[in-house]
């Protein structure tokens, strides 16, 4: 069926009531010509023109441009829904840095955030996004972590009194309500690595019953990886809700080239029914705390410590990202940091973890295999995420997309660039539970970007870890360009995304 043009249905109605007012702000509609359009699905890509009117799209075939119209001539050029990172730690800062350069450069319109068992006070997070906004849209989880805090203090170190869950339930329940997308957990963390299995259960019910999804960093990502994860499966199975494995990893020596056997375990809970899927970002080094290498907290132990640097992260490996007693150590590995210190590598790491802010120390250490994040990238129902900020040393932030829809496509050739917009866009936003992203499509929210092809690359890497991603050379985000030729525009539509009602 053909619809009337928004722009031509305007004209119609101005010509019915008396003469046009003179034309003030924007031009009713724009129009996208000569685009290569990957429209999210993961169909092929196609040439169409894609009209936009306020927020929507509103037309997608071939359109010839109204009178009053603004027409964009994309060159030829990809047109693909904007970017869905689905686990982000970009809101820090955002208020501050509204463009987003980080996202914008890389074609991400939308940011998910309350990642690991962050993310409460979420009815605050989205009235102050309304009153300044950003560049970006922004969803939200509720985060386990962050409740359990509110409950239990400074006592974290311990299992929940069946008290101290209700008032969790109760913290949950006000959060989904605002409109978080579900309940996450960080359960390699404190407070929420003291949690049984009971009190995740209890809560993801909650999330469960006001038709959300649960999104963890599972219990361990290394030496319980397996029963970490049987974890997360059982609350799908047992609540019958969507589940998500946060950026997906093998993360210890001895797991590596255990994909296959990932993904047979991935794949049979699916085939049981459970609505199982999972992100991953494309880098093998993982940015987090100097604490996390040692689940038990034993940070004096010889025998954990000396596993630790065979099995988890080498020396060489550990790079230090932040460390407030020791600024100098900053962009070192733990090997560079013993040689100046002139201990051993184990005996470094165990006096730093004994110095005030050891164990909140940032680093990035390299915990993951080459071919098993290829591998498990391209499961069909892992979208693409970054896991990043807008700062540190991890160059993931700036990069993660860029780098996926350009070298990894190209060079790598993991799969079609159609697929992996569609792990970017659609994939993303079934996956986060988003309503209307996603797609291009009659009735979708305008995000979108325009990129070429064949030089969309990361430029991001350690050492220069802000450097803005090539080849994106447009973004709307709700039907506003805030990213135009290498520049942000200024400009900030982004909103507070809540959890569609039911
Ligand atoms: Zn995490």
């Amino acid at each position: 069926m053909r619809s009337i043009p928004a722009a031509a249905l305007a004209a119609m109605l101005f010509a019915a009531s008396g003469p046009a007012a003179p034309q003030t702000g924007p031009p009713a509609s724009t129009l996208i010509r000569h685009a290569r359009l990957i429209d999210g699905s993961g169909t092929a890509a196609r040439s169409a023109d894609v009209r936009i009117a306020g927020d929507r799209v509103v037309a997608v075939g071939r359109l010839t441009p109204a009178a009053d119209e603004r027409v964009y001539d994309a060159a030829g050029l990809t047109l693909a829904p904007g970017f869905i990172d689905t686990h982000s730690h970009h809101d820090r800062g955002l208020d501050t840095a509204p463009d987003a350069p980080a996202m914008v450069s890389q074609g991400v319109t939308t940011i998910v955030v309350g990642q690991d068992g962050g993310g409460i006070d979420l009815a605050a997070l989205f009235a102050r996004l309304e009153r300044q906004p950003a560049a970006v849209n922004v969803a939200s989880y509720a985060g386990h972590g962050a409740i359990r805090d509110r409950v239990m203090g400074k006592d974290f170190a311990r299992a929940a009194t069946a008290a101290e869950i209700g008032r969790m339930l109760v913290l949950l329940k006000a959060e989904m309500d605002a409109g978080a997308l579900g309940l996450s957990t960080g359960l390699e963390y404190d407070p929420g690595i003291y949690s049984t299995r009971e009190e995740v259960l209890a809560l993801a019910k909650v999330a469960a019953s006001a038709g959300g999804g649960y999104a963890s960093h599972i219990r361990s990502e290394d030496r319980w990886f397996w029963e970490a994860l049987d974890e997360l499966i059982a609350i799908g199975r047992h609540h019958r809700m969507p589940v998500h494995v946060s950026h997906i990893k093998l993360g210890m020596h001895d797991l590596w080239g255990q994909a296959a056997r990932l993904l047979g375990v991935l794949d049979r809970a699916r085939a049981d029914g459970v609505q199982l899927t999972a992100d991953i970002y494309p880098y093998t080094f993982w940015q987090s705390n100097l604490g996390v290498l040692y689940p038990k907290r034993n940070f004096a132990d010889r025998a954990e410590t000396d596993f630790v640097l065979s099995h988890v992260a080498l020396a060489d490996d550990i790079l230090f990202n932040s460390f407030r007693a020791h600024p100098d150590y900053a962009g070192k590995t733990l090997a560079q940091v013993a040689a100046l210190r002139g201990t051993a590598a184990a005996q470094t790491l165990m006096d730093l973890l004994a110095e005030p802010g050891g164990e909140s120390a940032g680093i990035v250490a390299r915990g993951m295999a080459d071919a098993d994040v290829e591998r498990l990238i391209q499961w069909p129902f892992a979208n693409v995420c970054s896991d990043g900020q807008s700062r540190g040393l991890h160059p993931r932030g700036f990069g993660a997309f860029a780098r996926v829809v350009g070298p990894w496509v190209r060079d790598k050739r993991l799969f079609s660039l159609e697929e992996a917009v569609r792990k970017m866009s659609s994939l993303a936003a079934a996956n986060a539970g988003l309503v209307k992203r996603g797609l291009i499509a009659p009735d979708y929210f305008a995000d979108l970007v325009v990129f070429d092809p064949s030089t969309i690359a990361d430029r991001a890497d350690f050492g220069h870890a802000q450097d803005l991603a090539a080849g994106v050379r447009t973004v709307w985000v709700n039907g506003q360009i805030v990213f135009d030729t290498g520049k942000t525009a200024g400009v900030h539509p982004g909103r507070p995304l809540r959890r569609a009602a039911k």
